[in-house]
């Protein structure tokens, strides 16, 4: 996977006409090897963003942050130490600690951070942790997962960090497999992909279920499907195997 395909994952991801993100909102990252990654740098618009706006990071001193190994103080030195070039004047956002994470630990090679409307409008209300919970419909269950990680409200940078890689953890344990969804409350969506077209069609996929969800709780309450009939959907084989193709 080239950094080609990264730009192109956040001009779509930036494209003003589809309100994931506007202005500076939102972070892109791509695994490049076994020791670095590519991270959307600090400033950066999604919509425009070039192939130069994005920074290559090392892993090693991120997680050594979040391993406990350097004291948070020194979260800025980690950040200028990361970089591979390091006298490029671009700044990894504040939110490369959990894109290191999420690449590192997780099994992701494809991270997308945005604020879509119609997500946030759900993780700024009490039902954000129903939403991501549950599921509603097979397609969701497809692209999304059998559930999705909620994280309550964290400060941005470490703590987030931290929170999220705990209950990504918690998810992991449960189901087996690492999440394809992570909801922030008051905050945002983050998806884990297997390929930047992969990160695409989750991020499609959640923002139409977000919509169909507040449609659901304006007309009444919504259903849910049952935790057998998840289960069912996912495991199915030709499920399994649409899946792969949709990569
Ligand atoms: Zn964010």
């Amino acid at each position: 996977m080239s950094l080609a395909a990264l730009v192109q994952l956040s001009h779509w991801l930036g494209d003003p006409a589809r309100n994931l993100a506007i202005i500076g909102e939102g972070n892109t990252s791509l695994r490049a090897d076994d020791e670095t990654f590519w991270v959307k740098a600090s400033g950066q618009h999604l919509g425009t963003i070039a192939d130069t706006g994005f920074a290559r990071a090392r892993f090693l001193p991120l997680m050594e942050l979040l391993n406990g190994k350097r004291a948070p103080e020194s979260q800025n030195e980690a950040f200028q130490e990361c970089k591979v070039d390091s006298d490029s004047p671009l700044k990894p956002s504040i939110e490369v600690t959990f894109h290191a994470m999420l690449l590192y630990e997780f099994g992701a090679q494809v991270i997308a951070h945005t604020h879509p409307t119609a997500v946030n409008q759900i993780l700024c209300s009490s039902r954000a942790e129903q939403f991501a919970l549950n599921r509603m419909f097979p397609d969701e269950v497809v692209l999304c997962g059998p559930q999705s990680v909620f994280v309550p409200y964290s400060d941005p940078g470490l703590p987030l960090a931290f929170e999220m890689r705990r209950r990504a953890q918690q998810y992991l344990d449960v189901w087996g497999e690492p999440p394809k969804v992570i909801l922030l409350a008051n905050h945002g969506l983050i998806v884990l992909g297997q390929s930047p077209t992969d990160a695409m069609n989750i991020t499609a996929m959640c923002v139409k279920a977000a919509a169909i969800f507040a449609g659901a709780c304006a007309v009444g309450e919504p259903v849910f499907m049952t935790r057998d009939d998840i289960g069912h959907i996912y495991r199915r084989p030709d499920e399994i195997y649409r899946r792969k193709q949709f990569m």
